[in-house]
């Protein structure tokens, strides 16, 4: 039997597929940037399924791409004609141990089904980002997703316990522990998470749940420019006691892109504003969010700090807020194609960095529209760069190279990261090598330590 028909025989008629429609919307990415091929796809149903999968690609030396969602952002998901992994099939919650606020779930997990069984529990699993309805659990721990929430309870790496993965040998590792102490040398599981899948298949995750806010209040407020936002965002780090989980940041080009194009999207205020921020409070107990939100905002409101406010009154307005923040980038895509360079920069550092970046990017391209929005309570803007008229198309985003290349010299100069949440995958392997060669020595040297062949993603975070 050649290896394919090894691996058929291992997964059953349903663990595979050579269907030319299925395997098409599996090998292009959400933004359409990537297009790729794979002569298999395998669709295990069990971690034993998987191990079988990657033990007979480690004997026939036959490379893998893993996937879950396909929600990623920088191509690495998408196979160039490697075996395509698609963990979706295992999608069971294992276990939730509400005393040890801990959730043990496979890697097919969608975000949103994570989130509703914390709440079942009533508990809170407080990553939230705007791919949560298809984005799985074990993509976004490869990739270390971050999302709205980083200010108050961190990145993924930090919302993991434990971990259980596939070796690229086929091993079966497993680290799902669900202990916030363990200190027994080094910490494994943090090579796999961030990982992009070169390293081994992540099938199970322990991960922790925290105490569900008792009340959320949500604003949208008016702002004079970014360095008003991290003003507004030690004002209320303090005035909130630390219950802010949320400051996004929102020019006005993107705000009238949002309400062009996402249905049901208005501006909340009469006058337009150069700038916006969003903010949450998740208050301890009922009843305290709101007030806590609207004192906090009246000081800020006293010292100058914002223009204008408005409170939600209900859940519906709190998502009507949300509705304003999290679809730029679907608004952004239906505008045209952008350049995006997701950074972050020390937050004291940001309101400098965008505007030298900003102003010389407009000097560069006396046509291009900058959109730099997002996590600015956290330090990651999405600094991205479309056309004014709308209907740009990849040429033009291909024709950004030298802003990029811009950006990316602004970035080390205030000591930021070229990826803040979307990773490395195939966009930026050059400028990690170019920018972090050290870091990517000794990646590779781990690398090639535990996956030998390199038959795990192989032509992710890796130049050539
Ligand atoms: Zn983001």
């Amino acid at each position: 039997m050649t290896a394919f028909e090894r691996i058929k025989s291992a997964l059953g008629p349903k663990g595979w597929s050579e269907d030319a429609g299925e395997l098409a919307a599996l090998t292009a990415d959400w933004r359409g940037r990537y297009r790729g091929n794979t002569p298999l796809l395998v669709k295990p149903a069990t971690t034993e399924e998987v191990s079988s999968v990657v033990s007979i690609c480690h004997e026939a030396g036959i490379a893998i791409t893993p996937q879950g969602g396909n929600t990623g952002l920088v191509g690495g998901g998408t196979p160039q004609g490697e075996i395509l992994l698609s963990l979706r099939r295992m999608n069971r919650v294992r276990e939730i141990d509400a005393a040890n606020d801990s959730l043990t779930v496979e890697a097919g997990c969608v975000l949103e089904t994570i989130q509703e069984t914390a709440a079942d529990a009533g508990r809170l699993f407080p990553l939230s980002l705007g791919s949560q309805g298809s984005a799985t659990i074990g993509g976004l721990i490869s990739t270390n997703a971050g999302g709205v929430h980083v200010l108050r309870y961190g990145m993924m790496r930090e919302l993991v316990l434990g971990l259980e993965a596939v070796l690229p040998d086929g091993r079966v590792w497993n680290g799902l522990r669900g202990l916030r102490k363990d200190n027994t040398g080094y910490d494994l599981k943090q090579l796999l998470i961030g990982g992009e899948g070169t390293l081994g298949v992540i099938t199970a995750a322990t991960l922790k749940l925290f105490p569900r806010p008792g009340e959320i209040s949500v604003a949208f407020t008016a702002i004079e420019d970014p360095q008003k936002a991290v003003d507004l965002l030690g004002h209320m780090k303090a005035a909130t006691g630390g219950a802010l989980s949320a400051l996004e940041l929102v020019p006005r080009n993107a705000l009238e892109l949002v309400v062009e194009h996402i249905p049901g999207a208005r501006d909340p205020f009469a006058e337009p504003h150069p700038w916006y921020a969003l903010l949450e409070v998740g208050a301890a107990r009922r009843g305290e969010g709101r007030e806590m939100m609207e004192a906090s905002l009246a000081d800020a409101f006293e010292a100058g700090l914002i223009r204008d406010a408005v409170i939600a009154e209900n859940e519906q307005q709190s998502r009507d807020f949300w509705n304003l923040r999290e679809p730029i980038a679907e608004a952004e895509k239906a505008h045209g194609r952008a350049a995006k360079h997701d950074v972050s920069i020390p937050v004291s550092q940001m309101p400098a960095f965008m505007a030298e970046a900003t102003a010389e990017a407009e000097a560069m391209m006396p046509d291009a529209m900058i959109i730099a929005f997002g996590h600015v309570g956290d330090g990651n803007v999405h600094f991205n760069v479309s056309r004014r008229e709308p209907g740009a198309g990849q040429d033009f985003a291909d024709s950004t190279a030298p802003v990029t290349a811009m950006i990316y010299e602004k970035v080390a100069k205030y000591a930021g990261s070229i990826s803040a949440e979307h990773g490395i995958g195939v966009l930026k392997r050059n400028e990690l090598a170019d920018k972090r060669p050290l870091d990517v020595e000794l990646m590779r040297a781990i690398k090639t330590a535990i996956d030998p062949k390199g038959i795990m993603n192989p032509r992710v975070l890796f130049a050539n």
